[in-house]
Parts: C-alpha cells; structure tokens; sequence
C-alpha cells in the first residue's frame, strides 16, 4: 500500500452510516466505551433530517397529566393497526423516560412547567400529552446536543462522504466503501461491526415533507445484496404539508389546538372521527382530507384544505410555534395569526425498512437470522415497532432509543470478536457505479427519471390505493428502471459531483420503490397507512403478518410467513376507531 492508498483506508472498530439522532446516539455509546468510531454522513451532521423535527419526543414522564407505561403502550398498539410487534413496544415505552432524562442530563433545554419540569404537549393518536418538546425546534436541539456529545467523546467524523457500497461476504458484515463528496474519490472504511443510521426515504414521493437527502441509499445497497426489506407497504402521509410544497406544518399546531376546516368552512373531522377529531392518528386524519377534497370540498375546489390556528391567538402562536409560522409566510406568504393556512397530504415517514431484532442485528430471513456485524437503527430501519402506522412523535424516541441500543450492542460485539478480512478487490462494485455513471453514452438524465418516479408514486400510491394504479404504477417503475441503465453524467470532476451523488440515489429511489408497490399491491386489506379503495377492511386472519422482499433477477419475491407478535392476554386485536 502507498501512501496515497494508506490515506484511503480506515480501520475502526465500529462504523455508523448516518448522523441523525440514531447514528449519533449509537455513535456516543461506542465512544463512551472507549470504540474507535467513525461516522460516514453525506449532509453535515446537524443537517440531518433529525434536525428538521418540530414537535417533541414521546415518554409517559405524566408531567402534565397521568399517563403509564401501559397507555403508552397500549396508544402505540392501536396507532400501529395491531402489526406492531408488541415485545418491541414494550421495551420501547419502558426504555422512552430514560431516554428522555438522558437528554436533559446532556443539557438539551425542554420547554418548561410553571413548576420547572419538562412540558409535555397533546399528539395524534396519544391518549395523553406525552411529546416532551422545545417550542417547535425539538429535533434541532436534540441533535445538536447529540453533536456535542459525540466531539467531546472524539468520535471520528467523516463529512460529506456517502457510501456507495456495503462489503458483507459469507454473511459477515466487513466494512463500507463510500465516496469523498468534497475531494472525490473512493475510501474504505473497515471496521467489524456497522450501523445503517441513513433515515427515511420520502422523496420517492413528488409531494413530501422529507429532506432531499432522504433517498434511501442504504435499502438499495442492502437489496443489491441479496438482502430482505420488511414491510416497505407502509407510509406515513401528514396531513398537513403546506399544499404544493409538502413541507411540514408540525403536529404540534393540533397539539396546541388548531382546527382543519374545508372550502365551504366546515370543521370536516367531526364527520370522520367524533371523539378525537383533529388529534385522531394521521392515517385517519389524511384519508378525511382526501375525502373532502375529491369530494370537491376542498379550499377554492382545489386540492387543499385549511389548517386553521386564528383563534389560538398572537402570543401562543408565536411562543409555541414560531418556526411553523415563518415557514408558511416564507412558502406561502400566509401568517397564521391572520389567516388559514392551505395544506394537503405529504409523504411523511416510513413504517418500513431493514428489519432488525430487537438487539438492532439486521435479519437476513424471515426467521430471525441475523447478517453477523451488520446492524440498523432509526428510520431506515423496521424493528416493528409502529406496524402500519407510526404515531407522531414516536420516532425521534425510537431513533434515539435504539441508536443507544445499537451503540451497547454493537460495543459488545466489537469487545468479543476479530477483525474479518476485506472482500478481495473490495472497492469494485462502488468503482463500477462511479465509471457507469461518469463513462457511459446513453442520453439519460436522472433529475428527469427522478421526476417521473415522483410524480406517479404521488398519483398511484398515495392515501388511497387500488390494483388498477398500482399495476400502472408498476409498469412506470418498470420502464424508469431500464432507462437508469442509460443514464450518463454531464460533470466528470471529483470535487463537489452533484451530477454523480444524485444519479447514484436515483438508482436507489428506483430500487426500493419496486419494493414498496410490489408489496402494496400484494396486501389485500387497509390497515394503518395503507388504505386499498378495492379492499377497505383489515383482514387480520390473513394479513396479521409482515411482508419481508428481496430482489431477485425475476423480479421481486414476496414471503408473508413472518407473524406479528401479539400479546393476546394484554392487547388482542380491536376496531381501531377514534
Ligand atoms: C419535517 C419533519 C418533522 C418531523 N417531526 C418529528 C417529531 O416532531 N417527532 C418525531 O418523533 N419524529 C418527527 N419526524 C420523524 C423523525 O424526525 C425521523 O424519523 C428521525 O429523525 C430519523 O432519524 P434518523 O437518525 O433515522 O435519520 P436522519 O436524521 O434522517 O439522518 C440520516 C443520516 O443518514 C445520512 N446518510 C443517508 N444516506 C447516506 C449515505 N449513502 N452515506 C452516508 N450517509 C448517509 C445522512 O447524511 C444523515 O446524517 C419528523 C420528520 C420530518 C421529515
């Protein structure tokens, strides 16, 4: 090895994919054993769509109110449409406090009761005010804390370096080759044991509240491996994008008491859900949404309706939801103190993922064999913790829950075992997608492949689904993917290649998307989040299961032996009603 080559190559005991809340936590927990870790992140950590979160963080602290463990978890159950494995919620809600206190031990500055304890605010689908929260900033300050953390503990930070490839051979997780976004060229990271932290995967969606980092990069690299996804059906649509845009208008709007009205005026939700009306889940509040606007109610006929927050008045809006605020003046130039604000339905979160058990191992089959070294944690993953559908809030605690699981875990491991060799020629594989890209001739563009992906995974398979749009749906995915293989780069240089990230995750897009709608099509039942119009009742004697999909030459190959683990004593299967 020369010295340039010596200057390619780094050993670690452990890496992490990923600097949102989940890499970090798992990250710290490395550093604090006294791990050499590094983490590999295509944005600037605290650019991570962690940072993007508004509302809060979920735990029964009972700040505010009473509230239990119980609750928590039974809310959680139901949110999840009974497909929520249920030993992973209840470690889950019985691990949330601590996870919450460890935060405020670390300095992050909650919003406060009068009598100085951690505020806690109202979410969809909770029972009780349980979304500990820092005005709507609450991702923000969470990450950047973690940031801080992580430095004082001198975890090894690669910026804006994005993996291009995993190197597992003979099911031994061995390394990630990534490619150095600012100097470019390829690296490769050694380590013996890797986390996949890299997030959600929204913009596969033309209308979404996601980042546009949030690619999926690591679900095409675990498919190119002969690898499953679990559960890819289920995503998460928010009901209140800022229409056209998708970008968020948080949760916590309703929280504070924000009211949804149609065109003609009408507060809609009490037709759909009495009881909870605009704090029901988001899967109840999106479909209603879309009712009323193909029922033509929507604002000026059009495909919005209102988020109404006039009459929480000037100095809470601005107290509570300052950020919420700009945003709808800068996007829309609409100020909620004065006026209503247009939103619709927006790809939001996604259920589905690398499965994993509860140890954060990543699961090579549906019976629970694990890829050795290999783990996964945050958005990216699917543990099952929400089934088929999340509740707000949840996910910033599952992220940084289970990134502290992944970091013990993984610590673990890295004490226990050896170095494995590197795959021979380890660097080809990410190597022929750069010379794929950079040298071929066809005449393709991605940004416009990328487009198309978008525009029709909005029209097919939004809140409502059917065969028909799905299968055409398919035959679009289809045709995109074949004409991938013709995309050529117009930028050949090294530095800063936008041209080339960008082409490599639209490859992704169009890898996990066949998934996702393979799987949609195959589930025939509405359950959470994935609404069939030609099957609306859950099915649970035949759909009480989760979809595990691999990639293979023929196509996708769908197994549905995987049973979700119910506790029938505690938690049977109920009418999920609100
Ligand atoms: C607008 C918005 C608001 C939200 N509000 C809330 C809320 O209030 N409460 C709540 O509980 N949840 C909320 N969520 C959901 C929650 O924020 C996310 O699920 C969670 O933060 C995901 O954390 P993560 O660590 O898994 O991923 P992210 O924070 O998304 O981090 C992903 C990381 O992976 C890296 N990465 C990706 N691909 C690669 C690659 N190929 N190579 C190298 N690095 C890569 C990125 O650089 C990034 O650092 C919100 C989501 C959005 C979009």
């Amino acid at each position: 090895m020369n010295i340039e080559e010596a200057k390619k190559y780094h050993r670690m005991d452990a890496i992490v994919v990923g600097a949102g809340l989940a890499g970090l936590r798992a990250a710290l927990e490395l550093a604090r054993d006294g791990h050499e870790v590094a983490v590999l992140t295509k944005v600037y950590p605290t650019r991570s769509h962690s940072g993007a979160a508004q509302g809060g963080i979920a735990a029964s602290l009972a700040n505010t109110t009473d509230d239990s463990e119980e609750l928590h978890m039974f809310d959680t159950v139901k949110g999840s449409d009974w497909l929520g494995d249920q030993n992973i919620i209840e470690f889950f809600v019985s691990e949330a406090k601590k996870t919450v206190y460890e935060f405020e031990h670390m300095g992050v500055p909650f919003s406060r009761t009068e009598d100085g304890r951690i505020n806690q605010r109202a979410f969809g689908g909770h029972q009780k005010p349980r979304a500990c929260f820092s005005a709507d900033i609450t991702g923000h300050v969470l990450l950047h804390t973690l940031y801080e953390q992580c430095l004082k503990y001198n975890v090894h930070f690669y910026n804006e370096f994005q993996v291009f490839s995993l190197l597992v051979e003979k099911n031994i997780s061995r390394g990630v080759v990534a490619w150095d976004i600012r100097n470019g060229g390829l690296h490769t990271f050694h380590a013996k044991a890797v986390l996949l932290a890299t997030g959600g995967y929204g913009r596969a969606f033309k209308v979404t509240s996601n980042a546009h980092a949030n690619t999926g990069d690591s679900l095409g690299l675990i498919l190119e491996n002969g690898l499953p996804l679990e559960d890819m059906e289920f995503v998460q649509f928010h009901p209140t994008g800022l229409f056209k845009h998708g970008i968020l208008m948080s949760e916590a709007c309703r929280g504070e008491g924000g009211y949804l009205t149609n065109g003609k005026g009408e507060r809609f939700m009490e037709k759909y859900a009495k009881e909870k009306m605009e704090l029901a889940p988001r899967d109840v509040v999106s479909r209603s949404e879309q009712t009323e606007i193909n029922e033509g109610r929507g604002g000026n006929g059009d495909d919005y309706v209102y988020l109404d927050m006039r009459h929480l008045g000037e100095e809470k809006i601005i107290k509570r939801l300052p950020q919420v605020r700009d945003l709808a003046i800068n996007y829309l130039k609409v100020d909620m103190i004065n006026e209503p604000v247009p939103i619709q339905p927006t790809a939001h979160y996604s259920m589905g993922g690398i499965p994993a058990n509860i140890n954060t191992e990543v699961l090579k089959n549906p019976k629970g064999d694990i890829v050795v070294g290999l783990y996964t944690a945050g958005e990216t993953s699917c543990l099952s913790l929400h089934g088929a559908n999340r509740l707000g809030t949840n996910s910033l605690q599952e992220a940084a829950t289970f990134g502290r699981v992944a970091g013990t875990s993984m610590s673990e491991f890295v004490k226990n075992n050896g170095l494995e060799n590197l795959p021979a020629n380890e660097t080809d594989n990410a190597r022929g997608k750069v010379s794929a890209l950079m040298e071929g001739k066809g005449k393709e563009r991605h940004s416009v492949l990328k487009e198309e992906l978008q525009e029709n995974m909005t029209k097919y398979a939004g809140v409502y689904r059917n065969e028909k749009d799905m299968k055409k749906l398919m035959k679009v995915i289809k045709e995109l993917q074949a004409r991938y293989k013709k995309v050529t780069i117009d930028d050949k240089g090294d530095a800063y290649n936008m041209d080339l990230f960008e082409a490599f995750e639209v490859g992704n897009l169009l890898s996990f998307s066949e998934v996702m709608i393979e799987g949609a099509i195959a589930r025939k039942e509405s359950r959470g989040a994935h609404f069939r119009t030609d099957h609306p009742k859950r099915d649970d004697k035949k759909w009480m299961k989760h979809t595990f999909a691999w990639k293979t030459a023929k196509g996708v190959k769908l197994d549905h032996t995987r049973k979700a683990i119910i506790y029938m004593d505690r938690f049977p299967p109920l009418e999920r009603k609100y």
